[in-house]
């Protein structure tokens, strides 16, 4: 198969309250969002997760009708699936986690069958550093571009093995919050340098509604968030950001640091989308058009003459 995209991330329950309403047991997760955001290129995206008995099959068949390969999805009959509870502040690029349960992640240990060792990409999605250590070692050959995400859930409950998939990748996307809490800096150009330092060659940081950084030797390249006139949920960004990159770069099937400026655009734009509506109700019914119109504005936006 070609222009393959493996993702590893959780499939979740999520219940999310924001100034603008709240919803309950709604389908999230990091593979879900991610794998959604990278459904839009023309690759092949397989996703590696586990589910519990409460699983909603009609949401497995909502991402395998996106063309998602979904049989590295195992389940666990007698476990139930991940679930997750946030609250977002007033400002919302704030939240506070009020209950992780990893419920079927606790003792996943996910053996890949043939099909699943051959990534041309790897994504690792925001999941126990562990889980992402095991995907990647079960790689026939390493991939052209691996990509780690992960959240200050990880850097406080799991932070040796964290540093250890750290040095292993190649792009680390994290938000400011965890990058500042992994380098203990507050200046986000030297947790950059700490993370650079740790082993990866490219890192992002996430700044919520400001958009990402990137960073690359001495280089730093910057993509801002679109403006949006409604924002309700936000979650799910960070993944549809992520998912975007990285369905650019597989159906590109290039990696250079040109080819990743431009994914970041696309993935901020599919951000975009997500943070519109609840859950993933906007990045699941997206189409390439309304795509390809807010690429338009968001290169309007960013272009301008200089002459000096
Ligand atoms: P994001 O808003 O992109 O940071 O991701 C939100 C998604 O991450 C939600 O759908 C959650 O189900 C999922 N999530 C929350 N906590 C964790 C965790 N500790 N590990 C993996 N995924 C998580």
């Amino acid at each position: 198969m070609k222009n393959t995209l493996l993702i590893v991330g959780t499939i979740a329950y999520d219940d999310i309250s924001t100034p603008f309403g709240s919803t309950q047991k709604t389908l999230g997760g990091a593979a879900v969002y991610s794998s959604l955001a990278a459904s839009y290129f023309s690759l092949n995206a397989q996703i590696v997760s586990v589910v519990g008995n409460d699983i909603d099959s009609a949401y497995l068949a909502a991402l395998k009708s996106k063309n998602i390969d979904i049989s590295g999805i195992e389940k666990i009959e007698d476990m139930r699936t991940f679930y997750w509870k946030a609250k977002y502040h007033n400002d919302m690029n704030t939240r506070t986690t009020l209950d992780t349960q990893l419920n079927a992640f606790q003792n996943f240990n996910p053996v890949l069958s043939d099909n699943y060792q051959n990534a041309d990409m790897l994504l690792l999605g925001n999941l126990d550093p562990d889980i992402q250590i095991s995907v990647l070692n079960q790689q026939q050959n390493r991939p052209k571009l691996v990509m780690l995400d992960t959240m200050n859930f990880w850097i406080s409950q799991s932070l040796n093995s964290l540093q250890k998939v750290l040095k292993m990748v190649d792009i680390v996307c994290i938000n400011d919050e965890e990058a500042r809490q992994l380098s203990q800096e507050h200046s986000l150009l030297k947790s950059a340098k700490y993370i650079q330092n740790l082993g990866a060659k490219y890192v992002i940081i996430k700044k919520g509604e400001h958009g990402a950084m990137l960073f690359f030797e001495d280089q730093i390249f910057i993509v801002p968030g679109l403006p949006l006139s409604e924002v309700v949920d936000p979650t799910g960004a960070g993944d549809s950001f992520a998912g975007g990159i990285m369905g650019f770069l597989t159906e590109k099937n290039t990696v250079d640091i040109e080819s990743i400026k431009l994914a970041m655009v696309y993935g901020s734009t599919l951000a975009s989308f997500t943070v519109e509506k609840f859950g993933t109700e906007n990045i699941f019914s997206l189409t390439k058009e309304k795509i390809a119109q807010r690429l338009h504005f968001f290169k309007n936006l960013t272009q301008f003459e200089l002459e000096i």
